[in-house]
C-alpha cells in the first residue's frame, strides 16, 4: 500500500494553503484518501470513511454548540423582558 505522507508536503517557500493543496493533489494521484492520506477512499468519493465520521462529529458538535447558544440567548431575553415572573 502507498502512503503519501505530510512531511512530504513539506516544501520550503510554500504558504500552509499550498502545502495543503500538495498533499491533497499528491494524495488524490496517488488513489488515497485526501484528508489522511492513507485510507483508500470510498467509492466514487475523495475521503475514507474514519475521515467522513470525524468530520461529520465535527459538524454535530458545531451545530449542537450553536443551538445550546441560541437557547442561552433566547432565555436571557425572556428574563430581562419579564424579570420578576
Ligand atoms: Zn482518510
Amino acid at each position: 500500500m502507498v502512503t503519501v505522507t505530510r512531511i512530504e508536503a513539506l516544501e520550503m517557500g510554500m504558504t500552509s494553503a499550498e502545502k495543503q493543496r500538495a498533499f491533497r493533489e499528491r494524495a488524490r494521484d496517488a488513489g488515497l484518501c485526501i484528508v489522511c492520506g492513507k485510507n483508500d477512499p470510498r467509492p466514487g468519493l475523495t475521503t475514507c470513511e474514519p475521515c467522513d465520521t470525524a468530520a461529520k462529529g465535527r459538524i454535530y458538535s458545531a451545530r449542537d454548540r450553536v443551538k445550546k447558544q441560541t437557547r442561552k440567548k433566547s432565555k436571557a431575553t425572556k428574563k430581562r423582558k419579564a424579570p420578576n415572573k
